[in-house]
């Protein structure tokens, strides 16, 4: 008789997002005449630019030619892309990092659930809390966290780092030693950086107790400060202590097109054995590659119009976030995020939960955000915003909010 991979039946329900939906769509049904805005996806919406979709174009001609068919993509990625992005994202910034030590994928998601398969099940996990559900949620399915506890939210076998307004939503180190951490920054939900010094530090402390750093940085095209580093391979000695993820959903619109890649140094090791070796063995077997159509478009990111283009494109989403958080702290909102990040952090009034504020906002300004106690306990009592709209909805949510 088969047997389940019983550790999914301990998955608390996708509670967040249908739970959003479901109230969004009885609101909708009670008042048919409200126009609901929503500023709760963390979704891109303005097209495609003219140089990606030039790059499609042209690669889906080749696809139709039998001399410039292209079959299977090389396991990981097309040499074209690999060097433009070894190029342009890290040789430019002073970063050593070398085109064979970047494996081309569909997307940062897919990357940041799949990398744990590498590490055994003994590992112990630390996660910022709030946090992007995919680390904890894999590692649970990989049988890594131990129990689910319904009244904290907290798993027994994960630490749990606390980001809120008295760190500056930056975690401290924590008081039992990992051996895998996940950090995102510029960060999903919470829209705050850590600074150079500070990721170096959180460098040497992998370094010093030998754990692996997983670093996302899906969100770094929206830096906009000076002291806030866009790799981690900026900082000394994180080649033998980090991995880094990337994604071009979110500086290049490709949520629905699907692009990522995830860099791991050869000089990361276990004894003498490469965790590259092993990515690149699951890469092999595991994987066929991101469409050529795509890999084309994605290097187009790096072409001097695509790089203008997509410069642009940020920054209307930028003009969002500072429309939100300006309105916000006129409203009298305590408010962070929204500078180096398309996230609006607040902290919700009169001590309302998330969820209150939630229902709060729904009812009297017909605005859909995302109650922060979704990302995990430390979120409760704070609401997240995304930029992600049209400017015209955002100035008009503003608008509502300020008169509610
Ligand atoms: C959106 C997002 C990603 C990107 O995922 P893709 O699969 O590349 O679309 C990765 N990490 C975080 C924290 C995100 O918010």
């Amino acid at each position: 008789m088969f047997k389940i991979n019983d550790n999914y039946l301990k998955l608390p329900g996708s509670y967040l997002f249908s739970t959003i939906g479901k109230k969004v769509n009885a609101f909708q049904a009670a008042n048919p005449d409200k126009k609901v805005i929503r500023l709760g996806i963390g979704d891109v919406t303005q097209p495609l630019a003219p140089a990606i979709i030039e790059a499609l174009h042209s690669a889906v001609d080749e696809m139709a030619d039998a001399a410039t068919f292209k079959g299977y993509a090389p396991d990981l990625g097309y040499e074209f892309l690999r060097n433009a992005i070894a190029r342009n994202d890290y040789k430019d910034r002073g970063c050593d990092i070398s085109a064979d030590e970047i494996f081309v994928s569909d997307g940062a998601k897919c990357d940041s659930g799949n990398i744990q398969e590498i590490f055994s099940v003994d590992n112990k996990i630390a996660v910022c809390d709030p946090v992007y559900p995919v680390y904890v949620d894999t590692n649970v399915m990989a049988g890594r966290t131990g129990t689910y506890d319904a009244s904290t939210g907290m798993w027994s076998d994960v630490i749990y780092m606390p980001c809120t307004v008295d760190n500056n939503f930056a975690p401290d180190f924590p008081k039992e030693t990992p051996d895998l951490i996940y950090l995102c920054f510029p960060n999903n939900p919470t829209g705050a950086t850590i600074t150079k010094d500070q990721l170096q530090d959180w460098v040497d402390y992998a370094n010093k107790v030998g754990a692996v750093i997983i670093y996302d940085a899906a969100y770094e095209a929206y830096i906009s400060e000076d002291n806030v580093p866009h790799s981690v391979y900026e900082c000394e000695g994180a080649r033998t202590c980090a991995i880094e993820l990337k994604s071009f959903s979110k500086n290049a619109g490709f949520t629905g097109t699907r692009l990522g890649y995830t860099v791991i140094p050869k000089d990361l090791k276990a004894g003498d054995v490469m965790l590259h070796s092993l990515w690149a063995r699951r890469h092999g077997t595991k994987y066929n590659g991101a469409p050529y159509i795509v890999q084309k478009a994605g290097e187009a990111v790096y072409s001097p119009a695509g790089k203008q283009q997509l410069s642009e494109q940020v920054a209307y989403y930028m003009n969002n976030a500072k429309i939100i958080k300006t309105g916000l702290q006129e409203a009298g909102y305590t408010v962070s995020g929204g500078v180096n990040a398309p996230y609006i952090w607040l902290k919700t009034p009169d001590r309302m939960t998330s969820w209150e504020f939630f229902d709060y906002l729904l009812e009297h300004a017909n605005v859909v955000g995302t109650p922060g106690s979704g990302f995990g306990p430390s979120g409760e009592g704070y609401f997240r915003l995304t930029a992600f709209g049209s400017c015209e909805n955002t100035v008009e949510a503003l608008e509502r909010i300020r008169k509610m």
